[in-house]
């Protein structure tokens, strides 16, 4: 991409006369195992860093404190709130048409804000409306919804899933793209399929960071915000909060694009195989 990508400046127009930060912070942290605050101080460190796209959900059960950290931070004058991008999700539970306003209203009930800049349908896959978020039979079988969805994506991207053909598309057609896990997941075995080898490890991040003097998360992040992929990068720790943001420092070459390209593997982490009977999994089809 031509443009010139800051720490201050690196929003993408999109065709509403709005516009997104390459650069976001990602909230899921797995609930059982996260510490009540995390999220807060996380979003805090983030805002503070710079970072203003933050993305998050309902599902993580950590929307209170990702308001409570943003609204936080417009009281003490770091931003405001038209200065902050964030993304919230239907989750499967709402997606009959007359659940979806309520849902919404919950979010920002939740973060008490008065609007979201995105509100996206969170995965296709539907589930039994009501008051339990992973409706089960008494079996343990997941009790699925009928849904009739004819737009919706999911969209994993990073180096070992670059997404030619639909980054093709979207290129075409003025779409941008939101790549989540754009560092390969935490490798939380419940969800993530490990066949794929960590994507941290891989032999040319890594060489190609070390003639950076840059982590290989950045070279991650840097290979799709130069070329127009937004990033949601998660992370709790306060250190690579701010290292994940130190990407508007250096550029990788043509050569480097390329050969970073060539890692594709076309496997996807978030497979979510234990959905892959819901008549809307996504991940059956190309794309
Ligand atoms: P990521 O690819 O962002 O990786 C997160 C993991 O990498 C964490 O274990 C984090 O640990 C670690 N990490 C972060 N920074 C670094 C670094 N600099 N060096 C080494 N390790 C690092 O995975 P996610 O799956 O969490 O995806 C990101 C976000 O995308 C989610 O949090 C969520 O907001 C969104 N998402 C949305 C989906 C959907 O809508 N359908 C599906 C999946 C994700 P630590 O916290 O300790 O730094």
């Amino acid at each position: 991409m031509s443009m010139n990508l800051t720490a201050g400046s690196h929003s993408i127009p999109l065709s509403d006369g709005n516009s997104i930060p390459l650069m976001g912070l990602g909230t899921y942290g797995d609930p059982r195992t996260t510490p009540k605050g995390t999220a807060y101080e996380s979003v805090k460190v983030a805002i503070e860093t710079g970072y203003r796209h933050i993305d998050g959900a309902l599902v993580y059960f950590n929307e209170h404190e990702v308001g409570q950290a943003i609204r936080e931070k417009i009281a003490d004058g770091t931003v405001k709130r038209e200065d902050i991008f964030y993304c919230g999700k239907l989750w499967n539970t709402f997606h009959p048409p007359e659940l979806v306003r309520p849902a919404l209203e919950k979010t920002l009930k939740t973060l008490q804000l008065d609007y979201v800049d995105l509100y996206i349908v969170e995965m296709p896959t539907a589930f039994k409306p009501g008051d339990t978020f992973y409706p089960k039979d008494e079996n343990g079988k997941h009790i699925y919804h009928e849904t009739d969805l004819c737009a919706t994506w999911e969209v994993e991207c990073h180096p070992y899933f670059t997404q030619p053909k639909l980054f093709e598309y979207c290129k075409q057609k003025d779409i941008v793209i939101v790549g989540y896990s754009p560092l390969g997941t935490s490798r939380d075995a419940s969800w993530v399929n490990l066949t794929c080898p960590p994507l941290l490890e891989d032999e040319l991040l890594v060489s190609v960071a070390k003639k950076y003097n840059k982590a290989t998360a950045q070279v991650a992040l840097r290979f799709n915000v130069q070329r127009g992929v937004v990033v949601i990068p998660k992370s709790f720790s306060p250190v690579r909060i701010k290292e994940n943001f130190q990407i508007f420092d250096f550029s990788l070459s043509e050569a480097e694009m390329k050969a970073i390209e060539g890692l594709n593997k076309n496997i996807r982490f978030v497979e979510l195989l234990m959905w892959s009977d819901h008549p809307e999994y996504p991940f059956h089809d190309d794309y």
